[in-house]
């Protein structure tokens, strides 16, 4: 039976889409995809002018850039940190001196894990998870129930990430004090736990850590980000400016 058939003598305006328009409307899309992809891959290596550094913004904000030492999940350097300066949308960065505002007279500060990173690390993330090899202690630390292959599959790592935008910061709470060195608030799972015990809701926290958790939390929604509820210390900022946008510039100084 043929289309025609199908539907009958119907007015033009009632007839169903043709499969072939819909062909063309997708090869058409399709195009239009790849052309807008291959236009913004030019300008991802640039870093655009309302990118700034967090330190230059808030300069009392605590950072301990992990990806930047081997006090991480892959215990290396990782691949574009090697110069390293903690970088964000300005707008993202104003938003968080409110926080840091908020936290001031309560004696605290943020402390920062991770703000913009390049898309050349988050490759490297992925092509760590794929090796085989691993060791014991960062296996203990970081994943301790997982095997390493299953990162990847369950989107613990992956090969996109909200950080690559620039608005997207990993970071806990810490003492604000100039003469000791900043101690962060237990939350009851490392940053970068690959595991339930990383929820924000985790139910088998103590009182102080789920509180530790809501402040933090209730913070950074007051003041425009949106929580990952499956990682405590991820958020993004609701309006980022570069939803779309995956940049790969150099983390300068
Ligand atoms: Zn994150």
């Amino acid at each position: 039976m043929c289309i025609e058939t199908m539907f009958g003598n119907t007015h033009p305006s009632q007839r169903p889409f043709r499969p072939w328009i819909l062909l063309s409307l997708w090869v058409l899309m399709g195009w239009t995809l790849l052309a807008s992809r291959l236009l913004s891959t030019a300008a991802e290596t640039e870093r655009p002018a309302d990118f700034v550094r967090l330190d230059h913004v808030i300069p009392d904000i605590v950072l301990d850039l992990k990806y930047a030492t081997a006090d991480n999940f892959t215990g290396q350097v990782v691949a574009g940190y090697e110069t390293p300066a903690c970088w964000i949308t300005r707008a993202a960065a104003n938003a968080l001196v409110k926080v840091q505002e908020e936290l001031r007279p309560m004696g605290l500060s943020l402390m920062v894990f991770d703000a913009f990173r390049p898309q050349k690390a988050v490759d490297f993330f992925v092509a760590w998870s794929l090796k085989p090899d691993e060791t014991a202690t960062i296996k203990a630390r970081y994943y301790p129930k997982l095997a390493k292959k299953d990162l990847f599959p369950q989107g613990f790592i992956s090969e996109k990430s909200g950080h690559t935008r620039g608005s997207a910061v990993d970071l806990t709470l810490c003492s604000l004090s100039n003469d000791t060195p900043p101690q962060p608030l237990d939350m009851g799972a490392p940053f970068d736990f690959f595991g339930e015990a990383s929820a924000t809701f985790f139910p088998e926290l103590s009182g102080q850590q789920r509180s530790n958790r809501l402040l933090l939390k209730t913070l950074m929604e007051k003041n425009g980000f949106k929580p990952y509820t499956v990682e405590w210390w991820h958020f993004t900022l609701r309006d980022e400016p570069y939803p779309e946008t995956y940049f790969d510039f150099l983390l300068a100084p």
